[in-house]
């Protein structure tokens, strides 16, 4: 019974059985995909402290200013965050233990991120993201390496209907530069910015290009371009990313408004955007992040990465009509008397030592109820055992899916002849 005093938290969702199925194969899909490429998997912990993404992510961010869950440990008084995102927690990682300097890194992780956002489709509180990240990688290839593998699980997804929007940053200085002049045109129309313009103007001015508000596009639309200010360097960088992608048949937009919701951005970012899940349309997005790891302690090094959505992902699976598979199941062992119950127990762990998925009854009951257990179980086949097997030293197998006959099978190398049979 539902008890309306004991919910979960709003915006963290429960991933039920049924569903779970589908999580699963999405990741055995994407592990065998990102092995595919030689990326390797790593794992961090879900808590961190909260100056590293204060440091990381920038102080004047929507995450660190109003979406992280932080508190105090109230046993030692430490600052720490619920990971809003994995970047942050993986270069740490990989500071801390000295992995980069000896070789670059190709990384991921998968797992929970939280952030304190209004709910709504497919936006929570608890999330999961598959993070991929090159770390020590400066030419222009990994980052347009990672572009192609997205293209390629989107393909192994079924997932159709994703647009890729490109752009680059560039560097510092060009930044700094198109930054002035940012704030020089903007404080020109300042009656027009709207309050979070306002706070943004001097802080994170860039930020206000990418600002969803209807009234202020015309004005965002006519601002000065950092694609403008790019010294050769970067300009060449992004070029030969997308001459990679034309080289893959990859199509491309330039969108110049695109600038990532995250300050450690610079030269390329994308994302990979569909109309099907209304305004929660990124399904993945990343870039390059080139003074991130000195940002955060370690000596410089080039990186490049990305993050999907997974609940983003799934749900433009399910509405392409995918179903949840089911639990796999190859056995399902009905059993009836003391001895039978003995033999039901040797016959299941037998058949798991030679891999089946074997379920057997438990809690009593007849055959009748036990039967009707099974065929509403995912099994291919029944085992039935009951006192004439016993004294027989046979099994009763039944197909439950094929309609084929039922037939009474010895137990001499029974493990081979089920296999045959469930084939
Ligand atoms: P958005 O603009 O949708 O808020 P973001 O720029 O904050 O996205 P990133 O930090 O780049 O998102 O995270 C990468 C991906 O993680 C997003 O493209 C999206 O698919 C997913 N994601 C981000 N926030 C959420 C959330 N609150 N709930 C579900 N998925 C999310
Ligand atoms: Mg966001």
């Amino acid at each position: 019974m539902s008890n309306p005093t004991l919910q979960a938290v709003k915006g963290m969702n429960d991933i039920l059985p049924d569903e779970a199925q589908l999580w699963l194969w999405f990741e055995d899909t994407v592990r065998d995909w990102l092995e595919g490429y030689g990326y390797r998997n790593i794992r961090m912990p879900l808590v961190e402290p909260t100056a590293l993404f204060k440091r990381a992510i920038g102080e004047v961010t929507d995450i660190v200013e109003k979406e992280m869950y932080s508190f105090e440990d109230s046993l030692n008084g430490d600052q720490l965050t619920l990971r809003p995102e994995g970047t942050a927690s993986c270069v740490r990682a990989v500071l801390q233990h000295n992995l980069l300097y000896n070789a670059p890194q190709r990384l991921y992780y998968q797992g929970q991120m939280f952030r304190h956002e209004r709910p709504q489709k497919g936006r929570y509180r608890q999330f999961h993201q598959v993070g991929v990240e090159a770390l020590g990688f400066a030419g222009p290839d990994i980052d347009a390496e990672q572009i192609v593998m997205c293209a390629r699980l989107w393909k192994k997804l079924g997932i159709r209907d994703v647009a890729l929007q490109i752009n680059t940053l560039g560097d510092a200085a060009s930044r700094q530069r198109h930054r002035e002049k940012l704030i020089a045109y903007l404080e020109q129309h300042k009656e027009a910015l709207d309050a979070e313009a306002q706070r943004r103007l001097y802080s994170n001015p860039l930020r206000i290009l990418d600002t969803k508000n209807p009234a202020m596009q015309e004005l965002v639309s006519a601002a000065p371009k950092l694609m403008d200010e790019l010294d050769e360097d970067a300009l060449m960088h992004f070029e030969a990313v997308q001459a990679i992608l034309r080289q893959h048949g990859i199509a491309y937009e330039i969108n110049t408004r695109l600038v990532r919701g995250l300050d450690y951005y610079n030269r390329t970012v994308f994302e990979w955007v569909t109309t099907r899940l209304g305004a929660q349309g990124t399904i993945c997005a990343g870039g390059r992040f080139d003074g991130l790891i000195e940002q955060i302690g370690g000596k410089p090094a080039p990186a490049c990465g990305f993050a999907m959505g997974v609940e983003r992902l799934l749900a433009l699976l399910q509405e392409d009509g995918m179903q949840n598979p089911s639990a796999p199941l190859d056995v399902y062992v009905v059993h009836q008397g003391e001895q039978a119950q003995h033999l039901a127990w040797q016959v299941a762990e037998t058949l798991r030592d030679e891999g089946l998925k074997v379920l057997l009854h438990c809690g009593g009951g007849s055959f009748k109820s036990q039967m009707k257990k099974a065929d509403g179980s995912a099994a291919s086949c029944a085992i039935i055992i009951g006192d004439d097997e016993v004294l027989a030293n046979a099994v009763m197998f039944k197909p439950l899916r094929s309609g084929g006959e039922q037939q009474r099978v010895g137990l001499d190398g029974l493990q081979q002849k089920i296999r045959e049979l469930i084939k």
